[in-house]
């Protein structure tokens, strides 16, 4: 099979339509959405509604679910708060349903999608280091872990021991199924943190077993004025400049 995986995309339309634009070449069988589709950008609804169509396997982000429980609110710094806010008033029932509908944690095929971590993915912890990632592999027995939420693309390898942190580069890399376990973070399609602005998508392929993060610009400028134009926190738009 040859997965699309998305995450991240943060009502950030012209980021997920730059993404889509690009993978009409790549054969896929079926996309995974690792969360977050709405929060922080201006375009939730219309963002909701084309993931719906790509009929993905998704789990729940935290700002998904903060739009469907106000209490979860207090979880967020004040930026995101506002955005969630103002996202939750502006998504019709069918797509907050839609967002209901996300489970937390999906396994399929010796695979486990989350959104934040694998053992506890709703206390929204980040797996920010390799010391992270070995606390969370060592909890679980998967051969690979899908997670998303740090909006950076990353390839944690366990050998059973120890964990190497490896930077997806551009090039398909080979994951040595037989001997190792990992988690996999496509990055972010809304808004990257890693310091380069553009979208970010993977391919995970498990027949040639390789894992590929690709990188596609998109008209950030657009996406940054929609923002301001909305009335949301203009820090919102300026960050996707830089992907910080
Ligand atoms: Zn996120």
């Amino acid at each position: 099979m040859r997965y699309l995986l998305l995450s991240d995309v943060h009502g950030n339309w012209e980021a997920f339509k730059a993404v889509l634009g690009e993978v009409k070449n790549e054969k896929f069988d079926r996309v995974i959405f690792l969360g977050d589709i709405v929060g922080y950008g201006a375009d939730p609804q219309k963002c909701c509604e084309q993931l719906k169509k790509l009929e993905p396997i998704t789990v729940m982000g935290n700002h998904d679910a903060a739009v469907l429980r106000p209490e979860l609110l207090s979880w967020f710094n004040h930026y995101a708060r506002l955005a969630l806010e103002w996202t939750a008033a502006h998504l019709s029932k069918s797509c907050l349903e839609y967002l209901a509908s996300f489970p937390v944690r999906v396994k399929f095929d010796d695979i486990t999608a989350v959104h934040s971590n694998p053992y506890k993915p709703e206390s929204w912890e980040y797996i920010l280091s390799k010391l992270d990632a070995l606390f969370y592999i060592k909890k679980t027995s998967d051969r690979i872990i899908l997670f998303g939420h740090t909006h950076i693309p990353v390839i944690y390898e366990y050998d059973g021991e120890s964990v190497r942190t490896i930077k997806p580069d551009g090039n398909p890399f080979k994951l040595d199924i037989e001997n190792k376990r990992y988690m996999l973070n496509p990055g972010s399609v809304g808004q990257p943190r890693d310091n380069d602005p553009r979208a970010a998508y993977a391919i995970l392929d498990t027949d040639e077993m390789t894992f590929v993060v690709k990188r596609v610009e998109y008209d950030v400028e657009k996406a940054a004025r929609k923002i301001i134009d909305a009335g949301l926190p203009r820090f919102l738009g300026e960050r996707l400049y830089t992907g910080e």
